[in-house]
C-alpha cells in the first residue's frame, strides 16, 4: 500500500477521540469534480490539506479532517484521522464509531481509476489484517445523503471494493520463476539448491537417456525371442 502518513504531511497526531472501528469500510465522494485523475499528485495532497482545512474551519469546527483515509487517482493512501478515531464522516454516531471511512477525493461524474480502486482493496485489506469486519457500505447506508454518488455507489453494490486487491508481486518475470532455486534432495554440499530451469532440462536428459536404454533393452529381448525361436 503507497500510504501517505500524516507525519509526511506534516500533521500531529489526530485531536479526534478514540474509537475501535469493527463493523468496515464507508465510501465517501466530494460533492463536486476534482478532476485529479489529469493532475500530477501534488494536487491530492493539496487537496487533502485543503479538506483538513476546511474540516477544521468556521464551517465545520471538526477536531480534524473527517475522513480517516483518502484513496487518490494516482493509487496512493493518503491518511486522515489514521487508525483508532472516531469519524466525523458518516453522520450518525454508530457510524462514526463503528466504521472506517475512505473518500475517493471525486465528484459525482468521476469514475474511479483502478489504481484508485485497488489502493481502496488493499486499505481494506490492510484494516482487515487489523481485525475490521468485511462491509462495505456507502454513505447514503447511513444517512440521507447523495454521498457516495451513483457511480461510486454501483461500485459498492457490485462489490467492486470488496474484492481482494492485486497480488503485490505480479511483477515477478517469466524469467524470475526459470531461475527460482529449490532445494533439491540430491544436491551437492556446493549445489543444494537448483533453478527451475536446471530442474527441467536434467529431468529432460534422464528421460531421454532411460528411453534410449529401454529402446536397446526391447531390441536385445527381441533378438533373443528370435533366436530361441
Ligand atoms: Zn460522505
Ligand atoms: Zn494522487
Amino acid at each position: 500500500m503507497k500510504l501517505v502518513t500524516r507525519a509526511a504531511l506534516g500533521w500531529p497526531p489526530s485531536a479526534a477521540d478514540h474509537a475501535s472501528p469493527s463493523r468496515g469500510l464507508a465510501i465517501h465522494y466530494d460533492g463536486s469534480d476534482q478532476g485529479l485523475a489529469r493532475k500530477p499528485h501534488s494536487a491530492c495532497l493539496a487537496y487533502w490539506r485543503k479538506t483538513r482545512a476546511f474540516h477544521m474551519g468556521p464551517s465545520r469546527g471538526w477536531s480534524d479532517l473527517g475522513y480517516s483515509w483518502g484513496a487518490c487517482p494516482h493509487g496512493y493512501i493518503l491518511e486522515g484521522r489514521g487508525l483508532g478515531r472516531y469519524q466525523a464522516a458518516q453522520g450518525t454516531t454508530a457510524g462514526n464509531r463503528d466504521w472506517y471511512s475512505v473518500t475517493l477525493m471525486s465528484g459525482p461524474n468521476e469514475d474511479p481509476t483502478p489504481e484508485q480502486i485497488d489502493a481502496v482493496r488493499q486499505l481494506r485489506a490492510w484494516l482487515m489484517s487489523k481485525g475490521l469486519g468485511a462491509a462495505v457500505r456507502g454513505h447514503r447506508d447511513f444517512f440521507g445523503t447523495s454521498c457516495p454518488g451513483d457511480r461510486l455507489y454501483r461500485l459498492v453494490k457490485t462489490g467492486t471494493f470488496s474484492r481482494s486487491p492485486k497480488e503485490a508481486d505480479d511483477d515477478v518475470s517469466a524469467k524470475d520463476v526459470w531461475t527460482y532455486e529449490i532445494p533439491v534432495p540430491f544436491g551437492t554440499k556446493e549445489n543444494p539448491e537448483w533453478q527451475a530451469k536446471s530442474l527441467l532440462l536434467n529431468s529432460n536428459e534422464r528421460i531421454r537417456n532411460l528411453e534410449r536404454q529401454v529402446g536397446e533393452l526391447t531390441a536385445l529381448v527381441r533378438e533373443l525371442v528370435e533366436r530361441k525361436s
